[in-house]
C-alpha cells in the first residue's frame, strides 16, 4: 500500500484550541486517519523538530498552520514547515489576522514586560525578575526563544496557499477543507476556504427593522429578544462585517458575533467596516440647529458607551489590519 500523504499540524502563538476543533471532528478524525499520515502535530504527539528537519523539502503534502507568529521561535518553525509542506494553510484566526495576541500590538515589549511581571497587582516579584533569554544552572544554560518586536500574522513571513478563518475554525468546515484537499482539485492560491463569502448576517435568522439606537448596552445588562437583531437592540454585533461560514451560533445563543472569522470577501479592515457600519444604526437625536461642536459632543456620548474598540473591532485581525497597532511594522 502507497504512503499516505503527510498531515502536519503546528501551534505557534495560539491557545490550542485550534487542535480542540480538529479532535471534535469525532468519528471523522478516523477518515483523517485513513487518508492522511497525522505525522507531527506537538500539542497531540511526540513529535520533534529535528523529525521536521530530516525530511526531504516538500515531503508533508499539507501543514495547518495555527497560532499567530509571537516568538523567534514560532518564525523558524514556520518556515521550516513552508519549506518541507506542498501546501501551507493559515489555519484559524491567529494564523490569519493575528487575533488575540495580536493585540499585544498596541504595547511595546518593555510595556508588556512590565505589566505581566512587575505593575501588576496580582503579581509578587519583589526582586523584580523577569525572563531573560538564558539562564545558566549547573547542569547547563536553558534558552527562552526572543519575542519578535510586533506579534505577525503567517503570511507576513511566509507563503501561505489558504487560509481557514474561525477562532477556531468550525470542524464540520475543517472536514469540508481536508476533502477538498484530497481531492485535488484545489481553489486558487491565495483563498480563503472553509467559509462562505457573505457576513454572519446573511445566515442570521434574527429580523432586522433598520432600528437606530440611541446607546450601546452590554451583554449582562439585559436579556436580549430571541428573534430581533441584537445590534438593533444595542448589543455590539459584528456579524455585518464578518465573514459568513459559522452557521451563526453566537446569535443563535443570544451573543452577539464577536467576529472571528474575520472580514468577508471584498473588505480588507474588519474594524473600520464596522465602525462604518456604526453610522447606520447610531441615533443623536434630532440635529436640527445644532451647532457643530453640538452634534460632535452627542457623537462622542453615543461613541462612549463603547467599551473597548480595539478590542471589540480588531480582536481577530489587528495584524492584518490596516491599523495594525501601536506598536510600528
Ligand atoms: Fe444577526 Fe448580528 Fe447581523 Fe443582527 S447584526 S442580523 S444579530 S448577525
Ligand atoms: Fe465567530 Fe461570529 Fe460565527 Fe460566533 S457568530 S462563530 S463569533 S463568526
Amino acid at each position: 500500500m502507497p504512503d499516505k500523504p503527510k498531515l502536519a499540524i503546528y501551534w505557534a502563538a495560539s491557545c490550542g484550541g485550534c487542535e480542540i476543533a480538529v479532535v471534535n471532528l469525532h468519528e471523522k478524525i478516523l477518515d483523517v486517519d485513513a487518508a492522511l499520515d497525522l505525522m507531527f502535530c506537538p500539542c497531540l504527539m511526540d513529535t520533534k523538530r529535528k523529525d521536521i528537519e530530516a525530511l526531504p523539502d516538500r515531503a508533508i503534502a499539507v501543514t495547518l498552520f495555527n497560532g499567530a507568529l509571537r516568538t523567534e521561535e514560532n518564525l523558524e518553525m514556520a518556515r521550516l514547515l513552508r519549506r518541507k509542506s506542498q501546501v501551507m494553510v493559515a489555519f484559524g484566526s491567529c494564523a490569519k489576522g493575528g487575533c488575540i495576541p495580536a493585540l499585544a500590538n498596541f504595547s511595546t515589549r518593555e510595556d508588556l514586560f512590565r505589566s505581566i511581571y512587575l505593575d501588576n497587582p496580582s503579581v509578587e516579584n519583589p526582586d523584580a525578575i523577569i525572563p531573560c533569554g538564558t539562564t545558566s544552572f549547573p547542569e547547563g544554560d536553558i534558552h527562552l526563544p526572543a519575542l519578535l518586536g510586533r506579534v505577525k500574522h503567517l503570511a507576513q513571513e511566509v507563503d501561505v496557499d489558504y487560509y481557514i478563518p474561525g477562532c477556531p475554525p468550525e470542524s464540520h468546515q475543517i472536514w469540508n477543507v481536508i476533502e477538498v484537499i484530497l481531492s485535488g482539485d484545489l481553489p486558487p492560491k491565495g483563498s480563503t476556504i472553509g467559509c462562505g463569502t457573505l457576513t454572519v448576517c446573511d445566515d442570521c435568522d434574527r429580523t432586522k427593522e433598520d432600528k437606530r439606537i440611541p446607546a450601546f448596552r452590554r451583554n449582562y445588562e439585559f436579556y436580549p429578544d430571541p428573534k430581533a437583531c441584537l445590534l438593533e437592540q444595542g448589543l455590539l454585533c459584528m456579524g455585518i462585517a464578518t465573514r459568513s461560514g459559522c452557521g451563526a451560533p453566537c446569535t443563535k445563543a443570544n451573543m452577539p458575533c464577536s467576529g472571528c472569522y474575520g472580514a468577508p470577501d471584498g473588505i480588507s479592515d474588519q474594524g473600520a467596516k464596522m465602525v462604518a457600519a456604526l453610522g447606520s444604526v447610531m441615533d443623536i437625536g434630532d440635529t436640527v440647529g445644532l451647532s457643530e461642536a453640538e452634534i460632535s459632543g452627542r457623537v462622542s456620548a453615543f461613541l462612549s458607551t463603547i467599551p473597548d474598540y480595539a478590542g471589540l473591532f480588531y480582536k481577530y485581525t489587528l495584524a492584518s489590519s490596516t491599523l495594525g497597532g501601536k506598536v510600528g511594522r
